[in-house]
């Protein structure tokens, strides 16, 4: 029997916790996550969520800040939203239960603003070096307690279900692996909210958790909906560089309290690439660390702050020294060996200022989505904002739909697996997934070329064929499904690097090293049959 419900949230990061939230208020919730609950990228959120807060601070400067990052590729009117919606957003945080740090009296307190880079003015609410820890917990705690909310935890959506008459075809929910069972159940619902994050595990070194890959982006692209821009991948300059250590992010604001970045025999480079040394901006920052890492055949760099008194730096970065100290790197002694890892997509699923997408009763949230906001770059602290503020306007948007039609749901075949069988090569999974992450951080990294993109565009035409062949013939494991969506997600940043001709935000190549006018539009990818259309979209501008 199916599972039904008027709303299904497709994960349990920030964007999907608040999509059930608000949309319980209007019906019955499914929500279906793959790992448990709290497991997300957004719950190893570490600097804070931006908003304008202080009477210094206006809406008009976190407006500009977040344009002069996006690199000419901002939709103003999505930039508008998320600006001045984005502390009532906070305020709903905070009326949950969510304890941001606080200073001054305890008569006359208020909350510690941080400040970062890009940012004009300190407007960073934050919870030490933990702010997405304590987000989380506060959302999952609503979440557990709401009676019309049902959690399916270890569940991944494997493709959406879609009802092909009509063109676009509506979405009316989804097919799910159970992964305690190997089962595909089917999820109906008359909303679907794709809120299933981002996509590092694309690239052999990325700050994102193991489920940030990509699932979201290429369900939809599968389904039909319009994938735009890509090519900007953020890339963290500083990730701890350890062999046990899979994805710790060591936060920018080390730099910002004086660490040093050093070569491993010790000598400083930074001001040798930009005149704010440490303390220049993100994309410059990793791309420094690439060269030098790529001239000099270095496995890492050392991000040092050793010199700082070590009360402070314990106290500060709580959460730097424990994780740091568990693998043997006391920070108040030590530098700390670092490379940059993928980070953040700022492109997704195309989603209007309602969370719509191209497909009828689809919804996309959060870091799968592309709103507009960032443009070619996104300004620190803005992601968990657009995902708060996204997921309340598209709940709000369904909720509405569904109190003025309540349309009976359809009848769904079950998932067919065909001739498929249990595999006996599961090495399959792990070289294809290796090859791809490795090519991808090579190829398709921090610095790009035409011939480095070529070779990405034979390695990945080539593993396709392999992966599709693979997938057909054998029963679905969760590993298998990640590794089709991954191969997926490749393909369409290789797509969309390829096709832009300059260099912009996020997007460097050194073919084309700067930014050309004629490029400043979205690059929007299709699915037509099995063709992928890649073209350039000026509707916005
Ligand atoms: C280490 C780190 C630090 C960061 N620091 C900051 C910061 O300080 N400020 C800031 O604004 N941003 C920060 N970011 C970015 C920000 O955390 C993310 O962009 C944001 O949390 C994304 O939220 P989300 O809800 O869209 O996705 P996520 O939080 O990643 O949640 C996605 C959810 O979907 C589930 N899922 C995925 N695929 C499937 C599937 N097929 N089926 C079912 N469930 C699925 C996942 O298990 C997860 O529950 C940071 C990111 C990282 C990784």
């Amino acid at each position: 029997m199916p599972v039904e419900s008027d709303f299904l949230v497709l994960g349990s990061g920030i964007a999907g916790l608040t999509c059930a939230l608000e949309c319980a208020r209007a019906g019955r919730v499914v929500l279906v996550t793959k790992d448990r609950l709290p497991e997300s990228s957004s719950q190893y959120a570490q600097g804070g969520i931006a908003s304008v807060w202080s009477p210094e601070d206006s809406f008009e400067s976190h407006i500009e800040d977040t344009l002069r990052a996006g690199a000419g590729l901002c939709h103003r009117d999505a930039v508008e939203v998320v600006v001045r919606e984005g502390p009532d957003r906070v305020r709903d945080l905070i009326a949950l239960g969510t304890n941001f740090d606080l200073r001054g009296d305890p008569e006359d307190r208020d909350y510690d603003l941080g400040r970062e880079g890009g940012h004009s003015k300190r407007r960073i609410l934050h919870a030490l070096d933990a702010t997405g820890h304590e987000v989380i917990r506060a959302l999952s705690e609503r979440v557990r307690a709401t009676p019309n909310i049902v959690i399916h935890e270890a569940h991944l959506a494997v493709d959406l279900l879609l009802d092909r008459r009509g063109n676009p075809p509506v979405c009316w929910g989804a097919y799910v692996l159970d992964r305690s069972t190997r089962e595909v159940h089917r999820f109906v619902a008359r909303a679907t909210f794709l809120c299933t994050g981002g996509a590092g595990k694309v690239y052999l070194y990325t700050s994102n958790p193991d489920v940030a890959t990509g699932d979201g982006v290429a369900m939809a692209y599968r389904a039909g909906a319009a994938i735009a821009n890509m090519e900007f991948f953020q890339f963290h300059p500083t990730c701890l560089y350890h062999p046990a250590a899979k994805s710790f992010l060591v936060t920018e604001a080390l730099r910002g309290e004086g660490a040093i970045l050093r070569r491993p025999d010790g000598e400083p480079f930074m001001a040798r690439y930009d005149a704010r040394a440490e303390l220049a901006p993100r994309d410059i920052v990793a791309r420094a660390i690439d060269n030098e890492m790529k001239v000099h055949g270095y496995d890492c760099v050392l991000l040092d702050i050793s010199h700082r008194d070590p009360e402070f730096v314990r106290t500060r970065f709580p959460t730097v020294h424990r994780t740091c100290l568990r693998f043997g790197i006391d920070i108040t002694r030590q530098p700390i060996p670092v490379v940059p890892a993928a980070h953040y997509a700022c492109g997704g699923v195309v989603a209007d200022l309602h969370g719509t997408t191209a497909l009828p009763r689809l919804y996309a949230c959060g870091e799968v989505a592309c709103t507009g906001l960032h443009g070619a770059n996104r300004l620190a602290s803005n992601s968990l904002l657009e995902a708060l503020v996204f997921a309340h306007r598209a709940a709000a948007a369904a909720g509405e739909r569904l109190r003025r039609d309540r349309e009976a749901l359809p009848d769904v075949r079950p998932w067919d697996p065909g001739h498929a069988t249990d595999s006996d090569e599961s090495v399959v999974v792990t070289q294809n997934w290796d090859e791809i992450r490795r090519f991808m951080w090579n190829y398709v990294g921090i610095v790009r070329s035409d011939r480095r993109l070529a070779r990405a565009r034979e390695r990945i035409a080539l593993l396709q064929d392999e992966i599709r062949a693979y997938y057909r013939d054998v029963l679905l494991t969760s590993d298998l499904v990640e590794l089709r969506n991954i191969a997926t997600v490749a393909e369409l940043i290789i797509a969309s690097a390829s096709h832009r001709q300059e260099s912009r935000g996020l997007h460097y190549t050194i073919d084309h090293p700067r930014a050309d006018p004629a490029w400043a539009h979205d690059t929007v990818v299709r699915r037509r049959g099995d063709a992928m259309i890649v073209a350039t979209d000026a509707s916005h501008y």
